[in-house]
């Protein structure tokens, strides 16, 4: 064990003066420090590791002291495996560290085993870089573009959207006929995303027209509802009906805001807060380039600390659509398909909405046609797999 020369040693605003915090941190105390330097998991750190965490008690935490990114990636995974928990990350820069780490040995004192199983599965979606799941079998799930504007203009958003944006505001009675079917079809459940779905200028009648029926998660990045008639749209809606996704790319302001624009991580939190406070499920969205993942960390602590449940916390890769150059390739081959509706057409998937390739129709309706081009592609795709390779003799 090495020494720091910091002078704080627990809790929110734990290290040095100038550090971020990534993670608001509740109260906690460090029994000792380790500062790692340069050094990656696979050079030594995870030696001195183990020799530091296993010269304090249980429960008490090692504040690791970081200038190594990946070990913000390589650090979570380790100490589930371990047995430990992460329960704070800070830094004095989002992407430049150094990072400040703090290690709780075992499970927290007086830990029960289903408190301590709860806590290493807590450590281990720290550890994992995207969300993922099952495939969404066709027909359960409908996403319905409300607009295409936006308050905001992402630097890598998929349907292109910003102020300047075409809105293309979907038809109350259009999304109205489309969930009809969606439910006469055994549909159970609508997204609606843009574009900022509280601009459409009718997202209250367009929501009550879905929610009787099935329940609706809206996604939005939570900066335009604070006032005025978006805020008793808002209050008009269904909380047992009605979901909120909000996006939320990182605990600290540098990397949301280079993402979305100067101030936007601010009200994204107030925005949390408050649907949060008006009594909405939210659901948090981080969009995470592969290039930042070691900003994951700290940003599932803070939604942690939150009180944002495990479930409620999604981890999404940049796709390579519409503004962004980079990112997660999306084509048939390559993503399920997860139906998806626009005032003018019908999409494989509701990150491909301004790729001509992966448009399943030229009308949103009926939807029937929709799920019939789907599962011919589909079948397609199936057959051409289990077809398999034929030999080719050259001699
Ligand atoms: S990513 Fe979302 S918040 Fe950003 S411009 Fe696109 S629709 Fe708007």
């Amino acid at each position: 064990m090495m020494p720091t020369g910091l002078p704080a040693r627990g809790g929110a605003g734990a290290v040095e003066s100038g550090s971020a915090p990534l993670a608001s941190g509740a109260a906690w105390t460090s029994a000792a420090e380790l500062d790692g330097g340069t050094q990656d998991c696979g050079s030594g750190l995870l030696l001195s590791l183990t020799v530091a965490m296993r010269a304090i008690g249980q429960g008490e935490v090692l504040l690791l002291h970081t200038a190594e990114r990946s070990v913000l990636v390589d650090l979570p995974a380790w100490a589930r495996l371990a047995g430990h928990g992460l329960i704070d990350v800070r830094a004095d820069d989002d992407r430049k560290g150094p990072w400040h780490l703090a290690i709780r040995r075992g499970a927290p004192a007086g830990a029960s085993g289903a408190a301590r199983a709860d806590a290493a599965e807590t450590a281990s979606s720290k550890g994992l870089a995207f969300s993922r799941g099952e495939a969404t079998p066709l027909g359960r799930r409908l996403w319905l573009y409300s607009n295409f504007h936006c308050n905001l203009a992402c630097s890598y958003c998929c349907a292109e959207s910003s102020p300047q944006a075409a809105p293309r505001l979907m038809p109350v009675d259009l999304a109205a006929r489309a969930v009809d079917e969606f439910v006469a079809l055994g549909g159970q459940e609508v997204l609606v995303t843009g574009g900022e779905p509280f601009l459409h200028p009718d997202l209250g009648d367009l929501v009550a027209a879905v929610h009787p029926k099935v329940p609706v998660t809206i996604l939005t990045n939570a900066m335009v509802f604070g006032r005025g008639a978006r805020r008793r749209t808002l209050e008009s809606m269904d909380r047992d009906a009605v979901t909120l996704q909000v996006s939320l790319d990182s605990a600290g302001p540098t990397i949301h805001n280079d993402n979305r624009g100067a101030g936007s991580h601010e009200r994204a939190l107030e925005g949390i807060s408050l649907a949060r406070g008006l009594g909405f499920r939210v659901r948090v969205a981080a969009t995470v380039m592969e290039s930042d993942l070691e900003s994951v960390p700290a940003l599932t602590c803070l939604l942690d600390e939150m009180g944002i449940p495990a479930e409620d916390q999604l981890v999404r890769p940049v796709a390579a659509e519409g503004f962004a150059d980079v990112g997660q390739h999306i084509s048939l081959d390559t993503v399920e398909p997860e139906p998806t509706l626009t005032v003018d057409g019908a999409w494989w998937h509701p990150v491909a909405v301004t790729s001509g390739a992966l448009k399943v129709a030229d009308q949103p309706l009926p939807l029937a046609e929709v799920y019939d081009v789907i599962r011919d592609v589909l079948s397609f795709q199936a057959a051409s797999s289990s077809e398999g390779r034929e030999v080719f003799r050259c001699t």
